[in-house]
This record gives C-alpha cells, structure tokens and sequence, in this order.
C-alpha cells in the first residue's frame, strides 16, 4: 500500500474543512483534504451566515467573490397565526464588531467553489476528491496513520502529525475515536423546499417564522431570486406524503403567485441538538457538523463550524512548527463548546416557540410574547443579541479578553496603503499599542502595531475601542478573537503558559 506523509489530514471537505484547509493554506502548513463526494454538493444546506464568517470570507480572500452569491438580511420576524409580530430583530444598519452587516443571505455552492478555488492556489493542500477516510490503524500523542480508499477501491496510508474530522453529522472519524454524543432531547421532522423565484413580489424581505399551531413554517430569502421554505411536519404526516410535489404546491399556494416559483430541491430533515462529548483523543480532532449539530432556527450550524476551523487551523500551525505545545489544543474544547452550547440552547428556544403544535399553549405564549413585545416598546426594533464571547480556553483573563476585536473597515498603513485593517496587518497574533517603544520578548511571532503610526484608523473606533479597555496594549489571536489587554511583558509571561511553552 502507498503511504503519504502530511502535516494535517482533513476528512470531510464541506464547509469546515474548506475553511480549515484555507486557513492552513494561509498559515504554510502542509495538509491532505479528503471527501468522499467528487464535487461540492450541489443543494444548499445553510442559507444564512453572520458578520463574523464574512470577515473570515475576507481574511481567506474571497470576500468579493461570496458578495454577488448574498444578500444582507434587514430584519428576523416570529408572528403568530394572525400575522401579529410576537418578536422583531432589526439588523438593517446596525453595525458588528467584524464591520460587516450583522448578517447576509447567501447560496453555499457559490461559497464552497469560492473556497476550493482558493485552497487550489495553495501548493502545499493536496485535496483528494472520491476519496474517503475509513480506518485509523494508529492515533496517539506524536501522530496518527489512517487508510483512506479512492473511489476506485485503491487504499493509501496517510500518515500525519493531526487528523481532523470534518466528515459531518454521520462523522465517521468520530465513531473510530469511540466519540459519544450528548443529545439535548429535540427532535423535530421538518420538510425544506428551496426554489428559484422569477420575482420577489409579495414575498417578505425578512426572515420570518411563522409560529402557527396549525403549521409551523419557516420563510426564508436566500441569494437573490432564490427562496426557502420550511414546513414542520404534524403527527402522523410521513416524509413521503410531504414530499409529494402536489402537496408541496398546496403548501406554497399561501406564498407565491402560480409560475412565480420553481421547485429545485425538496428534503425532510430532523432537526436536533447534539454536542460530542470529546472533541479530542490523541492527535484526532473533531470540527463542524462531527462535532455539533443544531436546529437552523439561529442559522449558526455551519458559521459554528467555521468557527472551528477558524479556532483549530492556527493551533494546529503552531503545534506543527513547534512554536506551541499540542496542549495547546485542549483550550480549542475548552473555548468552543460553551460557545456552541449557548447557541444550540438559543436555537432549541426558538424552535420551541415556533414548533409549538397545542393551540392553548400557542395562544399563551402568543399572550405572553406580546405583552412582552408592548412592554418593550423602544423607537425601533431591537438588534439582534451578540453571540457570547468566549468565557474560558486560550486568553489572558481580563477586560475584553474572549471578545471578537474589532475591525476598522477604512484604515491606513504608514505606506499610505488603505483599507480593511484585517487585510492590511495580514494573519498572525498582533500586538496593537500606542507604545513605539516595546522590546518584549514573545514565545512565537507577534507582530507589533502602533496605534496612529503603523496604522492610523479614521473613524477613531481603534483607538476608542483600547482607551475603553484603560490598557496600554492588546495581543489579538489570529482568529481575531482577544487574547487579552495589558501591559506586553504581562500579555507575553500569559501567553507562554497558554501555549504550554
Ligand atoms: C435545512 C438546514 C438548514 C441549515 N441552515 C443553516 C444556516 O442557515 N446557517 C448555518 O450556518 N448552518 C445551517 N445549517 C447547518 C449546516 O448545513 C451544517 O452545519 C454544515 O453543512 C456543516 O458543515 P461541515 O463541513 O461540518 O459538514 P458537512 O457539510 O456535512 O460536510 C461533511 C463532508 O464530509 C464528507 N465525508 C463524510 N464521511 C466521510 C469520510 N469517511 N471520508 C471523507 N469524507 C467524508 C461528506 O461527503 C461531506 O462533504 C443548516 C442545515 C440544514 C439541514
């Protein structure tokens, strides 16, 4: 049998590990991406991604090609069965720590061609489609060897200092690391109907759920021209009725004018919530859907998983070149999974509103919804409620620390090159300061940046964002999350220790 040597084997090339390869790419690691498909699955799964993954779209340098494939999101609606508005996020102009609108619209195969394209230009990312991971013949602290098999039978050991289990819900790496799932009890049938749209006439801008007893229904704008329906499923109905074209033309009847909709995919999924217990065994690590599943109420799923990618990918480079210790990678669990867990409880809420099916409970809680709605009454509608920052794993405790850094969308360099601060300063952990005179000492590559002279930000928000913090200096992690505020020599000393150094 042919072996194969690599840094990172990834298995599962969706989203996650796309978006891990990319950051790898990036960061100069070598690595291997498998899956067992031959091409990007064709039907959109995610509809729906937040600020914080188009900066990691820009950070990858395909910002401009995902932007024509997505659509900003104005607002989030949940009305009852008499249209009244029960809950109402407005997101229209409201301004995100990333810089980007709080959250856009947008069709995965577009974004998933946009990703390969870029992993392609990396010659160090050998991706190996039609190919499939199915057996680990070792995995312990200074590697892994495992066999994967083409699509026409022929088998490789590959051999490397990681694997990475990117493979999904049905994750096949989590099941030869014997990985136990904890499942939050929801379990809801739900059919999705996606459709490409002659027009937009009549159809609501807005996300909205409508939480009708008779017929819980998911109404959703995706790229521009396409829409989404999703229609729960009553006791007693099966998939099969449901996915009957003539019943799915009487269900669309409500919504769109006869011809204005074409039909281009039609599934019944089960929406839950699942969390594996162990995102690590040995040199194995689980990420995405292997590691987590949610319902899509919060559209999070997949963004959770470029999350992953994002929090794995520099972790792993660091451990691969020797600048960190593999311990390193027991904060990623640490600090992903209260994360994720937060969003998944959020999820499981709104989909309780909305899959609400007893019609005395649905007009309790429509009483309650808007009694509370007319007690909140502000001049505008609410933005919708920050992700949580992350509250434990690789980072100084301390003011901000755990909180996405913000980026300055207009901002100079001292070559009087302008533009986004991400892609002016590049990847890597940042030292940002106002301090031109800083000698620390780092256990691995910082690059120092001196406020109002390396890069100079118009809008004042950097400088206002450090003076809020009352610190000198702040180290930013290279998935631009804070590692913490305070002096260099301080944020050097923690830094050392986080990185088991
Ligand atoms: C109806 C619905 C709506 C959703 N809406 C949203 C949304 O709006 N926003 C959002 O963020 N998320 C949403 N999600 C969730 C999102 O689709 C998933 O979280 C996301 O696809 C997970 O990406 P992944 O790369 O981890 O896994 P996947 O996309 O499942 O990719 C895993 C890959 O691994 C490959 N594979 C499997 N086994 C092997 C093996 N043994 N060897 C090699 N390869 C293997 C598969 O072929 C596949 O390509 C939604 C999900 C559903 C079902």
């Amino acid at each position: 049998m042919r072996t194969l040597q690599t840094d990172v084997l990834i298995a599962g090339y969706g989203p996650t590990g796309e978006t891990l390869a990319a950051f790898l790419g990036i960061y100069g690691i070598r690595a291997v991406a498998i899956d067992t498909a031959r091409e990007v699955y064709r039907q959109p799964r995610a509809a729906h991604f937040d600020h914080e993954i188009m900066r990691v779209w820009q950070r990858l340098g395909i910002a401009e090609q995902v932007l024509p494939s997505t659509r900003a999101l104005p607002a989030y609606e949940f009305r009852n069965s008499d249209g009244q508005v029960l809950m109402r996020f407005a997101q229209a102009g409201v301004a995100t720590p990333s810089g980007w609108a709080p959250s856009y619209m947008f069709h995965q195969p577009a974004v998933e061609e946009a990703l390969r394209a870029r992993v392609a230009q990396f010659p160090g990312i050998d991706v190996r489609l039609g190919t499939s991971l199915v057996s680990l013949e070792r995995n312990d602290a200074n590697g892994v060897a495992a066999i994967v098999r083409d699509d026409q039978g022929l088998e490789t050991r590959v051999e490397a200092r990681f694997l990475v289990g990117a493979d999904g819900g049905g994750s096949t790496v989590r099941r030869l690391i014997d990985g136990q799932l904890t499942d939050y009890g929801f379990d809801e049938p739900w059919l999705v109907i996606d459709t490409v749209v002659t027009d937009e006439e009549g159809l609501p801008p807005f996300g909205l759920q409508m939480c009708d007893p008779k017929r819980p229904t998911t109404v959703m704008p995706m790229a521009p021209l396409r829409r989404r329906w999703e229609f729960m499923l009553l006791p007693g109905e099966t998939p099969e009725q449901m996915l009957d074209d003539a019943r799915i033309e009487e269900l669309l009847k409500p919504w769109v004018r006869p011809g204005q909709a074409e039909l281009v995919r039609k599934a019944v999924y089960r929406f839950h919530g699942l969390v594996a217990k162990q995102w690590r065994v040995g040199s194995v690590v689980l990420a995405g859907d292997a590691a987590h599943q949610m319902p899509p109420f919060m559209g999070q799923g997949m963004c959770s998983g470029i999350r992953d990618a994002d929090a794995l990918a520099w972790r792993l480079a660091s451990a691969v070149r020797g600048e960190a210790s593999p311990a390193l990678l027991d904060s990623y669990q640490e600090e992903r999974e209260p994360h994720v867990r937060s969003i998944i409880e959020t999820a499981i809420f709104m989909g309780r509103v909305v899959c609400t099916l007893d019609p005395a409970a649905a007009s309790k809680r429509d009483q309650d919804m808007l009694a509370q709605r007319a007690g909140q009454r502000q001049a505008a509608d609410p933005p919708p409620p920050p992700l949580e920052a992350l509250n434990s794993g690789c980072m100084m405790p301390g003011a901000r620390a755990g909180q996405l850094f913000p980026q300055a969308m207009q901002a100079c360099a001292s070559n009087g090159v302008c533009g986004r601060l991400d892609d002016l300063l590049g990847p890597g952990f940042w030292l940002i300061t106002r301090n031109a005179k800083i000698d620390t000492k780092w256990p691995m590559p910082v690059k120092t940046v001196v406020l109002d002279e390396d890069i100079s930000d118009e809008s004042g928000r950097l400088n206002e964002w450090l003076d809020s913090t009352g610190a000198s200096a702040v180290l930013v992690r290279p998935d631009r999350y804070v590692f913490g505020t305070g002096e260099p020599a301080a944020l050097a000393a923690a830094l050392t220790q986080a990185i088991g150094r």
